[in-house]
């Protein structure tokens, strides 16, 4: 938001600012996964410096310092190709105080033995129960709904990306689900607000039940399996997506990161 200042009594005059708008959404996601395809360079001499420059007249010392700060700042790697494969929310859980515990009974307990049982358990009052699971399917929806609006953010900064993995959280609990392009609403920048249609609203009620019904805990062995599932879903997204790197720099040795760790997920359908 832009203001104008006046002082009183002096002068008028403009002056600017910035104001964060409380209302604002979110435009940034809490959470990226990004691929990058880097490599290694050789420290640049002034042997680079005469090879590359020689017919150009420049201050040869100038130009070595130019490029071995470049140098420092990357740490002597060069990135060639980045995108993001995760985008996420994370959102607090409901406060623990919602809870009615029994006399010395602690607030983790109440949490476990809520999550561990298929009924609310005896020793916690139920409306409390349910009301705090209420309250926690509301942040992870809210979450769930600013992932979408990150997803279509998403997809017009990567126009040729097709898929992404979308992430909400409240706490501990979560929940993700692999989003295609055609799967995200169209959005009013303006206002940050989908787009009021019958057709936008199927797709952001989709975009909602992509997610599942179910949540899961972190540290759980089913929280686990997801993780390792939602890992070989990015590794599907990072052969997939991309057919063709741009060409691999070939001066001050570049010399190509290797990929070792996901090759074992080449087979991955
Ligand atoms: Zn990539």
């Amino acid at each position: 938001m832009v203001c104008a200042v006046v002082n009183e009594g002096v002068s008028f005059s403009f002056d600017t600012c910035t104001v964060s708008d409380s209302d604002a959404k979110d435009s940034r996601p809490d959470i990226s996964v990004i691929h990058i395809v880097g490599g290694t360079m050789q420290k640049p001499t002034i042997e680079d410096v005469r090879e590359r420059y020689r017919k150009k007249g420049v201050d040869e010392k100038s130009q070595l310092n130019h490029l071995l700060s470049q140098y420092i700042a990357r740490a002597g790697i060069k990135i060639v190709h980045r995108c993001v494969v995760l985008i996420g929310e994370f959102k607090r859980a409901p406060a623990r105080a919602e809870f009615k515990r029994a006399p010395g009974q602690a607030e983790a307990d109440v949490v476990t033995n809520i999550l561990n049982a298929e009924e609310v358990p005896d020793d916690v009052d139920a409306l409390t129960a349910g009301d705090w699971e209420a309250k926690l399917q509301v942040l992870l929806k809210e979450a769930i709904e600013d992932t979408m609006r990150y997803c279509a953010i998403h997809f017009i900064i990567y126009p040729s990306a097709s898929e992404v993995i979308a992430l909400a959280s409240a706490g501990p609990f979560w929940q993700w689900a692999t989003i295609r392009r055609e799967q995200v609403p169209l959005f009013e920048w303006l206002s940050g607000l989908t787009v009021e249609s019958e057709e936008n609203e199927e797709l952001r009620n989709n975009f909602n039940a992509s997610f599942g019904h179910d949540y899961y805990v972190l540290t759980t062995a089913e929280s686990d399996d997801q993780i390792n599932k939602m890992r070989n879903v990015m590794f599907k997204l990072i052969n997939n997506s991309h057919q063709e790197y741009p060409t691999f720099p070939t001066d001050f040795g570049f010399t190509l990161i290797p990929d070792k760790p996901k090759a074992q997920y080449f087979s991955v359908q």
